[in-house]
C-alpha cells in the first residue's frame, strides 16, 4: 500500500480561517497526547505523525504495534484499512493483540484509533493508543471460563435459557434443557406458552415487575401432550443504552417433580385425606388472609359454617361406609355450589366451613347457600339403598374492618347454633341481637370502660322528703351515663359494671369524687341541701381501707362527715367479707357518716341479723311500696325498724296514695318520682328553693 493511497482530499473547506482553526485544535490535542501516561500518537489525516506521548518513545512497544517514528510504520500492517476508514469515516476502531513478552509470558495490547473530529464532524487527526491490557484480558479469559461454568451449570440443573429480542421478535435458546424447549417458543405473547389457569397470575406478575427488575413465579406449561409440566421461571427485560427495552431473557427449569413432592407434603399437612378439601389448619391461614384483606383494604367476606343434621344417625343406622359417602358427597356438592376461588373446608366431623373472599353484600353469600341446599335436597345413592341429608347452616358477613375477625368464627357459629334450634335443616344469617347474653356483656363492659375513660359517667341527684318535717333531708346521688348517642342512661343499662371488680371500683371511685366535689361546691355557693348518699358496691369493701378512703376523702374536699350517707345494701352485707365490711362501716359511723341499708327486704338478711352492724336508715325497696299487696310487710318494716331506733326510708314514691299510706304506717322519710326525679346537680338549688313541703 502506498502513502498515495492515504492522501485524504483536502476537502471542501480550504478557506485558511478553517485551516488555521484544524490547525489550532490538532495543536492543543498534540499537547494533550504529549502528555498522556500510555503510548498514544497524533497522526495528521494525511497520516503525518503530529505528536508522541514520552511512553510511546519510552517504552519497548511490541513490534507489531509500532516500529518507528514515520506514520507509514506506525500501524501494524494489517491495521491499515482500519486507519484508512477512522481518517475518511471516522469510524472509530479497536483490537486485542496478543504478543510474548521478553520473558515468555502472554501479553495482551490493545490498540484504538479514534478520530478527532471538528465541530463540522470533519475528521481532523486520528489518535492512536497501544495500552497494555493484560490484566484486563485476563479477566476477560477468567469470564470465559466462568461461562463455561455456567453453560456447565445449566446443563447440570437442566436449566433453558431465552433469549427475546424485543425488536426483532428473534428468539434464541441454550442448547439445554431440549424438552423443555418446544414449549417455551412463542410467537407474539410470552404468556403464550403458560396454561391458561396460570394466565392471569403471570400477567399479574409481568404486570407489576419492572423492567430490568428480575421476578421469579412459577406457572404450569401449555402443551398440546396434555402433560402436566410445571415451570419456575426467571424473567428481566433488558435495556439498550437509551433505556428503550431491548430483550427479554428468561431461565426456565422443570420442577413438576420438586411441586408433587411439595403437594404430597401440603396435602398431608392441609388436606383432609377422606374429602380432599382443605382441613383445619389450611383454614386457618385462609381465614387469617381474608382477615387481613378484611382489615387492610376493607374487603368484605363472608363465613359460612355447615353441620349435617343427624349425621350421627346416619353413621349409626345406615353404617360408617353410608357416614363417609355423605361426606365426600357434601364435599362435592359444596365445591359445587361455591366458587373456584372461594375456600371450603372440612374441619372435622360433619363440619365444613367456606370463606368466600371479596363479597358486595348478604346476597352475594345467601345465593350459594340456596344452591348447595338445592343440591342437597337431591337423594345419596349408597349401597343399593337412598337417602337424603340435610344440613343446618350458619353465615356471617364480615364487613367492619375494625370488628375482631375472631367474632366472625363466633358469630357464625352462633348463626349455625340458631339454624340447629329453629329445626335445622335451614341457613340462618347472624344478627348481632343473636349474640349470647355472656357477648353482650362483655361487648358492654368494654363499651363502659372506654365511657369511664371519656368521662361519660356522672350523678344525678334524687331528693329524699322528710315527711314529719316536711323538709328536703338529702339527696341520693345516682349514676347516669351520658350516653354521646342513646342519650342519658340509668343503671339498668350498665348494672354489669357494679358486677365487675374493676369497673365498680373505677366508678365507685368516681361517684364518690363527684358527689364529694358537689357538696363542696352547693357549700360554697350556700346551696343546702342536706345529706347526700352515696351508693357502695361490694367490690369497694375489697381494699378494706375503704373508711379510711371516704375519711381521706372528706377531708381533702373539707366536707364534714355528717353530710354524707353510704348506702349499702343487705346482699354487701350478708356476701363476702361480712367482718371487713362491718368494721369499715363501723369505722365510718363512728366518723359521723350515715349509713342506710339498701333494698331492704329483696334479700336473705333478717333485721335480727343486722343487728350487728350500726344502721342509722332503713330502706325499703320500691317493689314493696309499689305493690298494694305488701302493705302488711312495709307496715312491719317500719314498725321494725323505729323499735330498733332506726330511720325509715321508702323508695319508690310515686302518688298521693302510696304517699298517704306510708304517712300513716309512721314512715319518716320519702324518695320517690312523687316529689322528684333524679336530676342533673345544677337543677338540685332550684328544686330546693321551689320545694315546700
Ligand atoms: P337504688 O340504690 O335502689 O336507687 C334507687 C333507684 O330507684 C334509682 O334508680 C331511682 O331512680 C329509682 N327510683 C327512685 N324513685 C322512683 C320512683 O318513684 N319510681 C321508680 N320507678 N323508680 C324510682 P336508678 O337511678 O336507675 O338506679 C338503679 C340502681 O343502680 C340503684 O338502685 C343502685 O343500686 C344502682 N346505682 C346507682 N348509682 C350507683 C352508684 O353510684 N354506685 C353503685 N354502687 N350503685 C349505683
Ligand atoms: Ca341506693
Ligand atoms: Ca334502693
Amino acid at each position: 500500500m502506498t502513502s498515495d493511497a492515504l492522501v485524504v482530499p483536502t476537502g471542501i473547506k480550504d478557506e485558511t480561517q478553517a485551516r488555521a482553526q484544524a490547525r489550532a485544535r490538532a495543536r492543543a490535542f498534540g499537547d494533550f497526547v504529549r502528555q498522556v501516561p500510555f503510548p498514544a500518537a497524533l497522526l495528521h489525516r494525511d497520516l503525518s505523525l503530529l505528536a508522541v506521548s514520552p511512553a510511546w518513545t519510552a517504552q519497548a512497544i511490541a513490534p507489531a504495534v509500532a516500529v518507528g517514528g514515520d506514520a507509514g510504520g506506525l500501524v501494524a500492517p494489517e491495521d491499515r484499512v482500519a486507519l484508512l476508514a477512522c481518517v475518511h469515516e471516522g469510524a472509530d476502531f479497536s483490537r486485542f493483540l496478543p504478543t510474548l513478552a521478553q520473558d515468555g509470558s502472554q501479553q495482551f495490547w490493545r490498540t484504538e484509533f479514534n478520530a478527532c473530529k471538528d465541530p463540522d464532524g470533519e475528521v481532523y487527526a486520528v489518535m492512536v493508543s497501544v495500552r497494555d491490557v493484560t490484566g484486563y484480558a485476563e479477566s476477560v479469559l477468567r469470564a470465559e471460563r466462568d461461562e463455561q461454568r455456567l453453560r456447565m451449570a445449566l446443563e447440570l440443573d437442566d436449566l433453558l435459557v431465552r433469549e427475546y429480542d424485543l425488536r426483532t421478535g428473534e428468539m434464541y435458546f441454550s442448547d439445554t434443557a431440549p424438552e423443555l424447549r418446544k414449549w417455551c417458543a412463542f410467537k407474539d405473547d410470552p404468556l403464550e406458552i403458560v396454561h391458561p389457569d396460570d394466565r392471569q397470575r403471570c400477567a399479574d406478575v409481568m404486570a407489576t415487575r419492572k423492567i430490568g427488575e428480575a421476578r421469579v413465579f412459577e406457572f404450569r406449561l401449555k402443551r398440546d401432550d396434555g402433560i402436566e409440566t410445571w415451570i419456575r421461571a426467571v424473567g428481566k427485560v433488558f435495556v439498550d443504552q437509551d433505556g428503550q427495552p431491548e430483550k427479554l431473557v428468561n431461565l426456565f427449569k422443570d420442577i413438576t417433580d420438586r411441586r408433587r413432592q411439595t403437594e404430597a407434603i401440603e396435602t398431608l399437612a392441609f388436606r383432609d385425606p377422606l374429602t380432599g378439601l382443605p382441613n383445619r389448619a389450611l383454614f386457618q391461614h385462609r381465614f387469617h388472609e381474608a382477615a387481613a384483606a378484611s382489615e387492610t383494604l376493607g374487603e368484605k367476606f363472608g363465613l359460612i359454617m355447615i353441620d349435617v343434621d343427624h349425621f350421627k344417625d346416619i353413621n349409626d343406622t345406615l353404617g360408617h361406609d353410608a357416614g363417609d359417602a355423605l361426606l365426600k358427597r357434601l364435599a362435592g356438592m359444596l365445591q359445587h355450589a361455591f366458587r373456584s376461588g372461594d375456600t371450603v373446608a372440612r374441619l372435622g366431623g360433619d363440619e365444613f366451613a367456606v370463606i368466600l373472599r371479596g363479597l358486595h353484600s348478604e346476597a352475594d353469600m345467601m345465593r350459594p347457600i340456596q344452591n348447595l341446599q338445592g343440591l342437597l335436597s337431591r337423594p345419596i345413592e349408597h349401597g343399593g339403598r337412598s337417602f337424603t341429608a340435610s344440613a343446618s347452616i350458619g353465615a356471617v358477613l364480615h364487613g367492619d374492618p375494625d370488628a375482631d375477625p375472631e367474632h366472625v368464627i363466633k358469630n357464625a357459629d352462633i348463626a349455625l347454633y340458631r339454624a340447629k334450634e329453629a329445626g335445622r335443616n335451614r341457613s340462618i344469617l347472624f344478627e348481632p341481637s343473636m349474640r349470647s347474653e355472656v357477648e353482650r356483656r362483655i361487648e358492654l363492659l368494654r363499651d363502659i370502660r372506654a365511657a369511664v375513660s371519656a368521662n361519660e359517667f356522672t350523678l344525678f341527684y334524687q331528693p329524699v322528703i322528710d315527711i314529719r318535717e316536711h323538709r328536703v333531708a338529702g339527696f341520693e346521688a345516682l349514676m347516669r351515663w351520658a350516653h354521646p348517642e342513646q342519650g342519658v342512661l340509668t343503671p339498668a343499662r350498665f348494672l354489669v359494671a357494679f358486677e365487675d371488680q374493676e369497673l365498680s371500683l373505677r366508678l365507685g371511685d368516681l361517684a364518690l369524687e363527684q358527689a364529694l366535689r358537689q357538696m363542696r361546691a352547693w357549700l360554697d355557693q350556700g346551696v343546702e341541701f342536706g345529706r347526700v348518699a352515696v351508693n357502695i358496691s361490694a367490690a369497694q369493701f375489697r381494699s378494706g381501707r375503704l373508711a379510711e378512703e371516704i375519711q381521706e376523702r372528706l377531708a381533702r374536699w373539707n366536707v364534714p362527715s355528717q353530710r354524707l350517707t353510704i348506702e349499702v345494701t343487705e346482699n354487701v352485707y350478708m356476701g363476702w367479707g361480712s367482718e371487713l365490711v362491718s368494721e369499715n362501716v363501723r369505722k365510718l359511723h363512728a366518723a359521723g357518716v350515715m349509713i342506710a341499708l339498701d333494698d331492704f327486704g329483696t334479700g336473705y338478711a333478717s333485721l335480727a341479723n343486722l343487728r350487728q352492724f350500726p344502721i342509722d336508715r332503713l330502706k325499703i325497696d320500691k317493689s314493696f311500696v309499689q305493690n298494694a299487696e305488701d302493705e302488711a310487710i312495709v307496715k312491719a318494716v317500719i314498725t321494725l325498724g323505729s323499735s330498733m331506733g332506726m330511720k325509715v326510708v321508702a323508695e319508690g314514691v310515686e302518688d298521693a296514695e302510696q304517699l298517704g299510706a306510708l304517712v300513716r304506717y309512721g314512715c319518716d322519710q320519702i324518695q320517690g318520682y312523687h316529689f322528684g326525679k333524679p336530676m342533673p346537680a345544677d337543677e338540685v338549688a332550684g328544686f330546693l328553693a321551689g320545694f315546700d313541703g
